[in-house]
């Protein structure tokens, strides 16, 4: 019910109002004279006040004064009640801040038409003012609680959806579902950032969130930082969900994002952990994930790898791993294996790449992938580097011998190989107690080997290639700005990472993407490998597209040297001409 505050000191006036008023269910409080009425309307807060001009102690206009001063009352409608028709007085009275001024003597209509006027009004403003707090506490709420460029949840956000994820994975019946929190990190985002300014780098990460919302709805995604994700998966039944998951949003970033009339790139790099095995705390898993992400950018980034307790940095793990891989070496569990490379024209094994195997005693066969970072990181990388080199140098040149063919062979170099001084020394050295012929033997180098200092890098490959030594960019395509070390850099093949391979027969921006690489390599006079072939139909577009050689399980897996040999003896290339 409303109230309404009646000041007038006619006393045939104000029980004329109040019959009025009290008829339409309002709840009427008087007051005779203008200082009654300030109490009054100060002690109780009516809706509407309704007020004489000529009164005793205090007039009209002082009361009128006396609460728009006061913050209570400083907005409550006033409705002046005058015997004075006088404009000049209406006006005086409106200045002050009157709402409105009803002239004696008024109908009863003219009054209620007043009150209710003045109470809508009143109920609007309220509404409107309603409306403007909630949406800046709602405004105040989303940037405590999401991030002010994509709009995803926050950290402070995440710590509550893990909470609820972990509620819900207790409660779960099944005890073989797997709780996932994958971290993401977008690769190379501070020289990205640099290049692109922070404008363009928004519109960029607005854009890149869409993406992940869209592959991944139905999970928690949350971004802890200006390039960091993290996803809390639904529980799943196996862990290759989540990769598969991955992967597919990796297939996303091949194609690029159109901003500022540029495409760009991205490309992310994932570490995966399982609550509770890897941690029980988020704090705990966070961590363990971005162990697992050092993994995956070492190895160039763009890939994902769970964690594992023996690639922790944590001091006791390591030096373990550590002193295994130096009894590895020293013991000869490292082995090499090979993967033909075919020229598609000749449908012959012309060359092959050496890869790392390390058969460990008890765990079997660990991949590089897992031990080769902290080789690199520990210095072993050298060791392992220059063994590879020996032995595949040492099996070519015994092939060529035995098959009379001009086998070459691709070793990976990894950076702090390439960036030792006395690289070009190590490999000339092998180069003469093999026998093998220079141009026999490639070096495949990644775009990040290149980047830390270009002057520098473009020497020693330029000392490399005098040589007659070749050099390989591998993985292309998968940092962002591959084009330009194209034309930077003199290499003589270029290798299309898996990931564009991959369906390319039926994904158009892989195909795209690769067609367009195709080309501009052949006109900068490069010879193209396609790795990781898995099937004929990725295979036939390759064909048709004039890539030079292939490499992939449809051909063969890497395989030991006698399996090799058997390879280069049969006449092996049935899947090719299916
Ligand atoms: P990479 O240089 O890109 O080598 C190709 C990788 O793709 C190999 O993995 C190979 O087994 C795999 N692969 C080949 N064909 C297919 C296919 O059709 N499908 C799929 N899914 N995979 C295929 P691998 O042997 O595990 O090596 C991983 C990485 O470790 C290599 O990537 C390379 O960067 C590094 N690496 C291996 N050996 C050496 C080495 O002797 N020295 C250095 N520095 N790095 C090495
Ligand atoms: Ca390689
Ligand atoms: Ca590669």
């Amino acid at each position: 019910m409303h109230k309404i505050l009646v000041i007038e000191d006619d006393p045939l006036v104000m029980d004329n109002v109040i019959d009025i008023l009290e008829l339409e269910d309002y709840d009427v409080l008087s007051a005779v004279n203008g200082l009654e009425g300030v109490q009054r309307a100060l002690e109780h807060a009516p809706d509407v006040i309704l007020c004489d001009v000529m009164m005793p102690l205090m007039n009209g206009y002082e009361v009128l004064r006396a609460l728009r001063a006061d913050e209570q009352t400083a907005t409550t409608p006033f409705i002046f009640l005058t015997a004075k028709a006088d404009r000049s007085d209406q006006r005086h009275g409106m200045e002050l801040g009157a709402n409105d001024y009803l002239t004696k003597p008024f109908t009863p209509r003219e009054l209620l038409q007043a009150v209710t006027t003045r109470l809508q009004q009143q109920t609007a403003v309220a509404q409107k003012y309603q409306a403007q707090i909630q949406d800046i506490s709602q405004k105040a709420q989303q940037q405590l609680y999401q991030d002010a460029i994509t709009g995803l949840p926050n950290r402070l956000t995440l710590g509550d959806r893990f909470a609820d994820a972990v509620t819900d994975y207790r409660q779960e019946p099944e005890s073989n579902r797997l709780l996932c929190l994958a971290s993401l990190r977008i690769d190379r985002f501070s020289s990205l950032q640099h290049d692109l300014g922070y404008g363009t780098t928004d519109q960029l990460l607005h854009a890149f969130a869409q993406r992940l919302k869209t592959r991944f709805s139905g999970h928690s995604i949350a971004q802890i930082s200006d390039a960091e994700f993290v996803i809390i998966f639904k529980p799943l039944a196996h862990k290759k969900e989540v990769t598969t998951a991955i992967q597919a949003f990796q297939a996303d970033l091949n194609r690029p994002f159109l901003i500022a009339q540029q495409r760009i790139f991205l490309a992310i790099s994932a570490g995966l952990t399982l609550y509770p095995r890897d941690g029980r705390a988020l704090r705990e898993l966070l961590q363990h994930a971005q162990t697992a992400i050092a993994q995956v950018e070492k190895q160039g980034g763009n890939g994902c790898e769970f964690y594992s307790a023996i690639l922790s940095v944590g001091k006791a793990p390591r030096l373990y791993l550590e002193a295994e891989l130096r009894e590895a070496i020293a013991q000869q569990q490292l082995h090499v294996q090979y993967q033909p490379k075919i020229n598609l024209k000749t449908q012959k094994i012309e060359s092959c790449e050496a890869l790392v195997r390390w058969h460990h005693p008890k765990q079997g066969l660990v991949s590089p992938g897992r031990f080769l970072p902290l080789a690199e990181e520990v210095g072993l990388i050298d060791s392992i580097g220059e063994y590879v080199l020996a032995v595949a140098g040492q099996q070519m040149r015994q092939w060529q011998q035995e098959f009379g063919q001009p086998l070459q062979v691709a070793v990976n170099v990894s950076s702090r190989q390439f960036n030792r001084v006395d690289l070009r020394q190590r490999v000339l050295q092998i180069l003469v107690e093999s026998g093998l012929a220079p141009e026999c033997l490639e070096l495949e180098l990644t775009e990040s080997t290149l980047v830390s200092d270009f002057t520098v890098a473009k020497r020693r490959l330029e000392a490399f290639r005098h040589l007659g030594i070749k050099i390989a960019i591998d993985d292309f395509g998968t940092g962002y700005s591959s084009l330009q070390y194209l034309q930077q850099f003199e290499f003589d093949t270029l290798k299309i990472d898996r990931c564009f391979v991959q369906n390319i027969h039926q994904n158009k921006g892989n195909a795209a993407i690769t067609q367009a690489t195709i080309e501009m390599a052949h006109r900068l006079g490069l010879t193209v490998v396609a790795e990781g072939v898995e099937n004929q139909a990725e295979l036939e577009w390759l064909q048709t597209h004039h890539c030079d050689f292939m490499q992939g399980y449809y051909f063969s897996p890497p395989v030991n040297g006698s399996e090799f040999a058997t390879l280069l003896t049969s006449s092996a290339m049935a899947p090719l001409k299916r």
